[in-house]
């Protein structure tokens, strides 16, 4: 064992019995390449982080531009920093007038806690409503809110007043009240097995949400940045959320998340006290920056085009004996095969061929498929057909 490999299973805290384990030397487009002097096509782009692909030039160039001007200089919310204000400029420009004003974290579940903080407060009420199968996060109001008991039982008691819902199940909306401060939920639900919210449901969802005075707040960490092929899933469904919360690809590979709403809710973070929720270093500039870039390059490249083909390709390849069904939109596709079995066969041989993989949290039956929007037509095939090969070797 290498001496790297050695520290890494000594000194860095295992999440797992059976980490993946690649070493890496460097990443670069969709490639990964590890020390042993291999090459990976990075199929699930470090779970929907690397959308442009690993160390786009234009992400780089940012990063090293803001290097050589300032790193931290104060938490966040106090001194005006060009890279924080420009990239809400840009991010809001594209977003409904309702959401104007962004609170930058640093993670996914970081925008999450935010949001349900922030909808307690704005509304004076404390019960949430979730969905059966949903994730939104590990840290613990991120893990109330979250419907797996297997991931929450080990940690109670959490927030109190949390109820779950079936997901895209209409006569359950009910116990929605007025006594709901939020409703938080995801547009495709990601770890639950990549399923995307009935667009009639999800409506009727804003509609029961308005009656009783609760906020909407749309989990986007995963779906968000195109990975479905609009800058944001809600775009597809025509209904706005209140909060939206959003990370993963947002820094371009730089640790960032946000969570975006109305300067009217926004408000109730600056009084009774003020101060009452800070971040020291939500809003990196480095992340700011990097940021920004990731956003501009998307939008000029007009990537979520590449979303609708990376799926219109998976459709017309990624059937056959074996597989079960291919859920999800654009870029964020699982692929649903026989048996559990089955699944850790495909993902073993598939990273054989030099392919990585992914599972979903809450599913052992499913392939995690979201390359980075960037990839070309003949990776994907070459890469389906990988797939498709380890499917019928291991059947
Ligand atoms: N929400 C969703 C929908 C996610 O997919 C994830 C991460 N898989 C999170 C929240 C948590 O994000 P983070 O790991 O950055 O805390």
């Amino acid at each position: 064992m290498s001496h790297l490999r050695e520290n890494f299973y000594r000194h860095i805290a295992q999440t797992s019995e059976s980490p993946i384990g690649l070493e890496i030397e460097q990443a670069e487009g969709c490639y990964l390449y590890t020390t042993d002097g291999k090459r990976y096509v990075d199929l699930i782009s470090g779970i929907a982080v690397s959308s442009l692909g690993h160390r786009h030039p234009s992400v780089i160039k940012a990063i090293k531009d803001q290097v050589d001007r300032h790193l931290h200089v104060m938490v966040f919310g106090e001194f005006i920093q060009k890279p924080q204000s420009e990239f809400a400029e840009l991010l809001t420009a594209h977003l409904p007038e309702s959401l104007s004003q962004v609170y930058f974290v640093n993670s996914g579940t970081e925008a999450n806690e935010g949001a349900l903080k922030l909808a307690k407060k704005h509304t004076g009420r404390s019960r949430f409503i979730s969905f059966k199968n949903s994730y939104h996060g590990d840290t613990h109001g991120s893990l109330s809110v979250t419907g797996r008991d297997i991931y929450r039982d080990p940690y109670k008691p959490l927030l109190p007043g949390v109820e779950f819902l079936e997901f895209n199940e209409p006569n359950q909306l009910g116990s929605i009240t007025d006594q709901t401060a939020a409703v938080i939920m995801e547009p495709v639900q990601g770890e639950g097995g990549v399923i995307p919210a009935d667009v009639d449901w999800l409506k009727s969802l804003r509609r029961r949400c308005n009656e009783t005075g609760t906020l909407l707040i749309f989990d986007e960490i995963q779906t968000g940045f195109f990975r479905t092929g609009t800058l944001f899933a809600f775009e597809q469904y025509d209904v706005i959320p209140d909060i939206l919360c959003l990370a993963k690809a947002m820094g371009g590979g730089m640790p960032m998340g946000a969570f975006v709403s109305s300067p009217e809710i926004m408000k109730v973070f600056k009084y009774n006290p003020p101060l009452n929720h800070v971040t020291t270093f939500g809003g990196h500039p480095v992340s700011c920056a990097a940021a920004c870039a990731n956003l501009k390059t998307l939008l000029a490249e007009g990537l979520g085009r590449n979303a609708v083909k990376i799926e219109k390709v998976a459709r017309e390849m990624l059937h056959g004996k074996g597989i079960v069904e291919l859920r999800g939109r654009g870029a964020m596709l699982g692929l649903q095969l026989e048996s559990n079995r089955l699944t850790k066969k495909v993902v073993e041989k598939s990273f054989h061929q030099g392919l990585i993989l992914g599972w979903t949290l809450h599913s052992d039956t499913l392939i995690r498929i979201a390359p980075p929007l960037v990839i070309d037509s003949k990776l994907l095939r070459e890469s389906f057909q990988i797939i498709l090969d380890s499917v019928e070797s291991a059947l």
